[in-house]
Parts: structure tokens; C-alpha cells; sequence
């Protein structure tokens, strides 16, 4: 079985934690800390309030700084053509009833349900596109789960593996 060395390179602190941990946490803190701004606001204490709220902005910040990099989404052509007829289906739906007329209306809503009919999966080529735009953002993701960062100096490094 094999175990992290996490001891820090830079300041030899013998604790460090996971990023994907710090960042988990702090999201669960959030949540804590609002609820209790809720709870005394029915008090009615007004600086309590307000001292709950920026140590919830703290905590959202400690979390926001070890966050994953951010995956682009996907977008193919069938999404585009998908999002089109949606927005051509309302403007559709919208002069039949300017013009008092059902069945332009109708028409509208047959391509807003034709629109949702769509294939909106990639095509090979999309996705092999896509996979080749997003490799640096899959591999800095992929660094970012392994990363630890120093409780004592805040140095972020891979911890070495070491034999148990
Ligand atoms: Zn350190």
C-alpha cells in the first residue's frame, strides 16, 4: 500500500490537505453560515447580520480559491439549431396571437416540440474537437485533484508517493 508524503516542501508543516477538500468544504460552510444569518435575523440584530455575512463572503472566498478549473460545456451544432427553433417556435407562437390565429400558433408550438426532438449529441468530429480544445483544462483539472496546499504557508505541491 502506498502513502502521500504530505509534509510541505517549502515549510516542512507536517499537514497539508487536498484542494478539491478545501473547496468542498467551504461550498458545506456557506450554507451553515447563511442559515444562522437567518436565525437571528427574526432577533432582529442588525450587526450580527451583518458579521454573518462576511464571514460567510470568507468562507466562500477560501473555497473560491481552490475551486477546479472550470470545464467548458460542450456546444454542437444540434444544440445551436435546437436553441433557433426554440427562439423562431416563440416568435412564431407570438404573431398567431397578434394575429388572433390558432393555427400559426400551433405551428409555433410544433417547432418548439420539433425543436426538442433534435439530436443534440456531438457528432465524432465535434467531440474530437472539443476534446482537443479542452486537453489543457482536462490535464490542469486532473493536476488540481492531486494537488495538496499547506495548512501552515499555504504552498500548494503534489505530494510524493512514499511505501507504507
Ligand atoms: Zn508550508
Amino acid at each position: 500500500m502506498k502513502k502521500l508524503d504530505t509534509t510541505c516542501p517549502k515549510c516542512g508543516a507536517p499537514h497539508a490537505r487536498k484542494l478539491s477538500v478545501i473547496h468542498a468544504e467551504g461550498l458545506s460552510t456557506v450554507e451553515t453560515e447563511i442559515n444562522t444569518v437567518g436565525t437571528f435575523n427574526t432577533i432582529g440584530g442588525q450587526q450580527i447580520t451583518t458579521e454573518g455575512n462576511s464571514s460567510s463572503v470568507q468562507q466562500t472566498r477560501a473555497s473560491r480559491e481552490a475551486a477546479p478549473p472550470e470545464m467548458p460545456r460542450i456546444v454542437t451544432k444540434g444544440m445551436h439549431n435546437r436553441k433557433m427553433l426554440i427562439l423562431a417556435g416563440i416568435a412564431t407562437c407570438l404573431v398567431g396571437l397578434w394575429l388572433f390565429s390558432m393555427l400559426v400558433v400551433l405551428c409555433g408550438v410544433a417547432m418548439i416540440v420539433g425543436a426538442f426532438m433534435l439530436d443534440t449529441d456531438p457528432s465524432i468530429a465535434e467531440q474530437s474537437d472539443y476534446d482537443e480544445q479542452t486537453r489543457d483544462i482536462r490535464e490542469a483539472i486532473e493536476a488540481w485533484e492531486q494537488t495538496f496546499q499547506c495548512v501552515s504557508c499555504g504552498n500548494r505541491f503534489v505530494p510524493l508517493e512514499i511505501a507504507a
